[in-house]
């Protein structure tokens, strides 16, 4: 036997993307992380993965990890002992509290373990006494919770995604699942070797549009309009399923009454969508036996993605698409665990399990199980916290993980903001463009470095395993909670943060939600690990919901009929183009895969996209650098000249710093029904350069 032969270890993980939720393993020698395989077992991504799961682990052991705390001095970062910075941080926290608890806001990170995102929104309430503690999920699938909430009674994926690959017909409307859940674009590939029919709706002819079987061009925006018209289109010609409508729906007559003003005509002059072509999808997706509907950020980002959410559960409710394999809404979330950061509670509405914050007898029970004495008035979500730092009320920000000077939208309103703070804390991996605003920053231990579990956008809890030591003396989350907590004293209830291991949180978790009642972690520890809702040991906990009955209190489903409303901010003669943000295959933001040298070699930097015919009036060329501005800013940009974008829409990657399109975008129009900003449309002008 050879000697002296570094042992290789594998250590199975899932990818800290999308929220496709793929199996991989970690390839460790020496006890460093050297690079990942595909997890050939993994029932979701059966030994595949796409370029950020394969090459997505290289940010891990970077010379830049942040290794010590820090503390800003006259506008300078100076390294720190933990004692001193958490003691800093903790006498902060425990001032404003006596103050006024609700000047304190948390952000979660739905990239980190559910166990470490429990913990941050139980210090929130528990040792900070407030409920003011969100995550991004407010700015991509916020509309995803409120609105399938409101319809079905829970705000999740209806079906697994294997589902998709049993459907006669799938509509896929703002999502480009080939570039943003390229594993679960490969199911919409077998779905149409197995003979399924693919419709896509988008402004832009994507990777996914060009595996459509039709693909409809329609106005940024106008998503209401143009499935009211569908729906209009489906009762005049009898094509709903009155059965469905009857025995398992509410609210049928209201729907009728509202979309009664939508013809096909007056629909595609609000939409600009080709008649015949709307008609053909409509047609196609009403009289399948199986039609699923997919959908992403491109219906969620709007000041109206509630309402374009309520659309898409009408539409299935109308066919009797529910309840049934190859059928269902199908929301692909953004982040890794963007839906568990919302089963966690991490919501200032809701406690973890969904269990309402307003509601007396929920509220009574958790102050009894934590010993506490919170409020029943919901907290502050991650837009109103902005807000509240940029007007002076809102006096620490500690935010876990998030990039929100790159991710929200209005960077300069973000920045002055988080000036206007008396302290930022943030707790990362990395120096971030939001990080350097910091106060006070802590060194975090990142993916592979800890033990969890992630919940994928289907609902599958699924266990991560520990591969490395976290760098010098960077933490776990979830201990920093336990240390500021002590620091703080009796009345942050230390007790309450202290566990051995992260099993011990996801015990608690257990205990505290109904919908993971069931999940014990030896039957998550396998492949196929569990779907929620898993109420019980012996619950099968099966991936397809409502087949008998929604989770309403009555067990029906309800129609949410809604107007056409459109963007908040219209073009004009000052600003004719309209501007919409997208991801590209290589990156997901950017902490992490701009540090990783071989994604960032495919995509260096960003561009905006614009139509040939609108390039040519500008006298604008390919490769170009233009002048993009809005009302709020403006950048230096590389143009991407193209076919592949309807006419007058523009658009522009969100990841890079340098030409971040978050300087245009509009924080000014965000939707009341949950306080998503409209990151998908605003009105730009492109200039020719000097
Ligand atoms: Fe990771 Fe998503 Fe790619 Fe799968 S599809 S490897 S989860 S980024």
């Amino acid at each position: 036997v050879a000697k002296n032969v570094p042992k290789i270890e594998y250590v199975p993980t899932i990818c800290p993307y999308c929220g496709t939720g793929c199996g991989l393993n970690f390839v460790v020698k020496d006890g460093k992380i050297i690079g990942v395989e595909p997890w050939k077992r993994h029932p979701v991504n059966e030994g595949k993965v796409c370029p950020k799961g394969n090459f997505g682990y290289e940010f891990i052991n970077r010379e830049d990890r942040l290794t010590t705390p820090l503390i800003k001095e006259n506008g300078e970062f100076r390294e720190a002992s933990w004692d001193e910075a958490l003691n800093l941080v903790a006498n902060k926290l425990n001032e404003v509290k006596a103050e006024d608890p609700n000047k304190l806001g948390f952000y979660a990170c739905a990239r980190s373990p559910n166990e470490n995102i429990y913990v941050t929104q139980k210090f929130a309430r528990v040792a900070c006494g407030t409920h003011n503690v969100d995550h991004c999920a407010r700015i991509c699938h916020g509309p995803t919770v409120a609105g399938l909430a409101t319809c079905f009674g829970s705000g999740a994926m209806t079906n697994g995604f294997d589902s998709i690959m049993q459907a006669d017909v799938i509509f896929v409307i703002g999502a480009n699942s080939m570039e943003a859940h390229p594993l679960f674009g490969r199911k919409l590939i077998k779905a149409k070797q197995n003979g399924a029919k693919i419709i896509v709706a988008d402004p832009r002819y994507t990777p996914t549009a060009k595996i459509a079987d039709k693909y409809l061009e329609f106005k940024t925006g106008t998503d209401v309009a143009l499935m009211n018209g569908m729906m209009k289109y489906i009762i005049d010609n009898d094509l709903q399923n009155t059965e469905f409508i009857k025995d398992r729906t509410e609210n049928f007559e209201e729907l009728k009454e509202i979309v009664s003003k939508y013809d096909m005509d007056k629909v595609c002059e609000i939409t600009e969508a080709d008649k015949d072509s709307l008609i053909e999808i409509t047609e196609a997706y009403a009289k399948a036996d199986k039609a699923a509907i997919v959908y992403s950020l491109g219906i969620t980002e709007h000041s109206h993605g509630a309402d374009n959410v309520m659309c898409t559960a009408d539409l299935a409710m109308l066919t009797g698409n529910l309840g049934k394999e190859g059928a269902g809404v199908n929301p692909l979330r953004g982040q890794n665990n963007v839906q568990g950061a919302c089963d966690m509670g991490a919501l200032p509405t809701d406690y973890v399990g969904y269990r309402k914050v307003a509601d007396q007898e929920t509220t009574d029970w958790f102050n009894n199980y934590y010993g506490t004495n919170l409020s029943t008035k919901p907290g502050l979500t991650l837009v109103e916290m902005m807000n509240a730092a940029h007007s002076g009320d809102l006096k620490v920000l500690y935010i876990h993980g998030e990039d929100p000077v790159l991710s929200d939208a209005d960077i300069t309103h973000t920045k002055e903001a988080l000036a206007n703070l008396d302290m930022l804390v943030v707790q990362e991996l990395f120096m971030t463009d939001t990080a350097a605003e910091a106060d006070v920053v802590f060194p975090a231990a990142g993916w592979g470095e800890q033990e969890g579990t992630f919940t994928s956008g289907e609902r599958r809890v699924q266990c991560l395993h520990k591969a490395q030591d976290p760098p010098g003396d960077a933490m776990l989350d979830w201990k920093i909670m336990e240390q500021l907590a002590i620091r703080m004293g009796e009345d942050a209830h230390p007790e309450q943060f202290h566990y051995e291991t992260s099993e011990d949180i996801f015990n608690e978790i257990r205990e505290c939600a109904p919908i993971m009642a069931g999940m014990d972690r030896k039957r998550l520890d396998s492949p196929e690990a569990l779907h929620w809702p898993c109420l019980s040991e012996d619950d099968p906990c099966q991936p397809l919901m409502y087949t008998e009955k929604f989770s309403r209190p009555n067990g029906k489903a309800i129609f949410m009929p809604q107007e056409h409303r459109g963007p908040v901010e219209v073009t004009d003669n000052e600003y004719p183009l309209l501007l919409t943000t997208t991801r590209v295959l290589f990156h997901y933001h950017a902490a992490m895969t701009r540090r990783c040298k071989t994604l960032d070699n495919e995509v260096k930097t960003g561009y905006i996209e614009m139509n040939s015919e609108d390039a040519k009036e500008l006298g604008i060329l390919d490769k170009e650098i233009v002048k993009a501005s809005s009302r709020r800013g403006s950048i230096e940009i590389a143009a991407r000249v193209t076919d592949n974008i309807k006419r007058g829409i523009v658009n522009i990657p969100m990841h890079f710093t340098e030409c971040a399109a978050n300087m245009l975008t509009n924080s000014n129009s965000f939707d009341p029904k949950c306080k998503m900003v409209e990151l998908k449309a605003c009105a730009i002008k492109v200039e020719k350069m000097e």
